[in-house]
């Protein structure tokens, strides 16, 4: 085996294109110079269409959960009521932001493995009408759940609540309609669909949710939207920008804008469909259902037999394949495949190859091709019928 030839099938980092490595190796140029201001502005505007927004989209040097922060600093002052959905790891992680900063936080676990019950929101939302913020996932990353944010939009848009979704993992995977939908404020980051290295957040902030952020009482500094936004003007984020993260970003939105939007999230639902046709193929268990299966990264229950973890170190070792491991409750239970940012069929064909091999190694009998068979089967549809 080739020792430095790696095939990374994470929901996120996840790899990056060589247009896009390319474009970041430009030489850096003044973040404050005119230059930099017609990038930042091009890019603003791009990013609008993948938001699918008229909302200004802020462009912040962080990782995701910067953007999350950024969400609760600006929108959750002490003593607010928040509505937290949760379904996972993420899910859980907005609700302790909320609750770290002062917001009394109102907890609703749909469990992990499982997307958010829209009649249990509405209960709450009539129950608690002081509710100020509602925090959800669009995919819950950590169970490979797609939350219905079109169906959550329109009922919080009946409620003085603001919506903020973490779409980190989703979005320009999943389709997002940011002001079509009445989300408030979407979070992404730059190393999932984004197909960018992990640095860069965006976060997008409706009308509604300007008028709570202007009466805030959280202090703040670095994640401040009311300090950002005074630097629109000049293109600028408040503080240094990454700009070589910026030049990478141009170029993606540009690969992404090339393909469309429409063609992106075909390809994910495409990939996402071949890689769940494969597990079945093998005769593993999916975690969650069809019905609110992530278009971007597919949990699988490890067979009885197979420790998740260990298989995940035989894939890396045998055929520099990794794939992501449980979190918290589900470790050593599930791994996760990836079919994010950068994917196209032959990420697919390589995964379930390679999963065919190192189950027979950890004791599972796959029947070889088995899984790799149902994926063409899906690729090439009635062609070889
Ligand atoms: N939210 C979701 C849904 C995620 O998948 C992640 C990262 O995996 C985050 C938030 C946190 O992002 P970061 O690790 O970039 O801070």
């Amino acid at each position: 085996m080739m020792k430095d030839k790696k095939y990374l099938l994470i929901p996120g980092p996840t790899p990056v294109p060589p247009r896009v490595v390319e474009a970041m190796s430009r030489p850096i140029i003044g973040h404050r110079s005119a230059e930099f201001q017609g990038v930042m502005e091009r890019v603003t505007g791009k990013l609008k269409k993948i938001f699918q927004t008229e909302n200004h989209v802020f462009v912040m040097g962080s990782s995701g959960t910067g953007a999350l922060e950024t969400a609760v600093v600006n929108l959750v002052s002490p003593g607010d009521k928040v509505l937290a959905l949760s379904g996972g790891k993420f899910g859980e992680r907005f609700a302790e932001l909320a609750k770290l900063y002062g917001g009394e936080v109102i907890f609703e676990d749909f469990g992990w493995g499982y997307d958010i019950d829209l009649n249990v929101v509405k209960k709450q939302l009539d129950a608690n009408p002081d509710i100020k913020v509602v925090l959800a996932t669009q995919n819950e990353t950590s169970t490979g759940v797609q939350n219905d944010i079109k169906a959550l939009g329109k009922l919080v848009a009946q409620y003085d609540a603001v919506l903020a979704v973490d779409a980190v993992s989703g979005l320009g995977a999943i389709d997002l309609k940011t002001d079509e939908w009445n989300v408030d404020v979407v979070c992404s980051g730059s190393q999932k669909a984004f197909m960018l290295p992990p640095g860069l957040a965006f976060i997008s902030v409706s009308d509604k949710a300007w008028a709570k952020i202007e009466k805030n009482t959280t202090p703040n500094y670095y994640f401040s939207l009311l300090k950002a936004r005074k630097n629109i003007a000049k293109w600028n984020t408040t503080y240094t920008t990454p700009v070589s993260m910026v030049y990478g970003l141009d170029a993606a939105l540009d690969m992404i804008l090339e393909e469309g939007l429409d063609n992106v999230f075909a390809r994910h639902a495409l990939l996402a469909k071949a890689t769940r046709a494969g597990i079945q193929g093998l005769g593993l268990e999916l975690l969650v259902p069809d019905e609110y299966a992530s278009l971007a990264v597919t949990a699988v229950q490890a067979p009885m037999v197979v420790d998740a973890d260990t298989l995940r170190k035989v894939l890396l070792k045998e055929y520099g394949v990794t794939f992501a491991g449980g979190q918290d409750m589900m470790k050593g239970k599930i791994f996760r495949i990836a079919h994010m940012g950068y994917a196209d069929k032959m990420d697919v064909i390589i995964a379930l190859a390679s999963l065919e091999m190192a189950l027979g190694k950890c004791g599972y009998k796959a029947e070889l091709g088995a899984g790799v068979r149902e994926a063409q089967m899906v690729f090439v549809g009635g062609e070889h019928a």
